[in-house]
């Protein structure tokens, strides 16, 4: 199985506002699930939900576009949240266009599962934010989880999938996912495969496929 981490990187009709500069076509997508239905691998797109709408000061589309739509930090003398804004789950207008958005990519990946992403989710129930000041954490990802959930599995009829700490593992967790935060086209697949090219397949890629390597290796158990 293979998350592909897509986020605004996709050529979406119903809000082109949102694309991003490098995105991956209808086509594109179509092609790379049949080579890898091929293989017998299955592909599940991911849209970071909720956190992880900015990196690195640089702001994601949709906050960007939509600029109401951020839950308001909290002043951070640390400024990390700089590299993890959020949406607010509680504004009335911002599941109507992430769900128009999830739903490009479920028709586009043929999908029978979505990633929702939402790990470290900085961001979260800001004191200055009116709809969110009186609620708790908790609360307010609870609300989106379900929210979420709802589109996804009650309605679409498809596997959800989110982020979770393995440290808090239970008999309950079915399985993990390795991740690779390899940005070289094809650097991890090259890694994996044994090639040691420095020009093809960076340190970050030969250290993800050994940690691949290991975890496949010694499953949950
Ligand atoms: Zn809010």
């Amino acid at each position: 199985m293979i998350v592909l981490e897509v986020g605004y990187n996709f050529q979406f009709r119903s809000h082109p506002e949102l694309v991003q500069t490098e995105f991956v076509t209808r086509d594109g997508v179509r092609d790379l699930v049949q080579v890898c239905r091929a293989h017998g691998a299955r592909v599940i797109p991911q849209f970071n939900c909720l956190g992880h709408q900015s990196w690195r000061h640089t702001l994601y589309p949709l906050l960007t576009e939509y600029r109401e739509l951020e839950e308001p930090p909290d002043d951070a003398p640390d400024q990390r949240w700089t590299g993890g804004r959020s949406w607010c789950p509680l504004h009335p207008q911002v599941n109507e266009i992430v769900f128009a958005l999830m739903d490009e990519l479920i028709e586009a990946f043929d999908a029978d599962a979505f990633h929702v992403g939402m790990d470290e989710v900085l961001v979260i129930a800001g004191r200055k934010c009116p709809r969110c000041r009186d609620r708790t954490p908790a609360e307010v990802f609870a609300r989106a989880v379900n929210d979420y959930h709802r589109h996804l599995v009650e309605e679409k009829k498809l596997t959800m999938l989110m982020w979770g700490a393995r440290r808090d593992a239970t008999e309950r967790i079915l399985g993990h996912l390795s991740t690779t935060w390899v940005l070289e086209p094809g650097g991890f697949a090259r890694a994996l495969l044994g090639e040691q090219d420095s020009l093809l397949v960076s340190p970050r890629a030969r250290d993800a496929a050994a940690a691949c390597r290991a975890a496949l290796a010694e499953p949950l158990r």
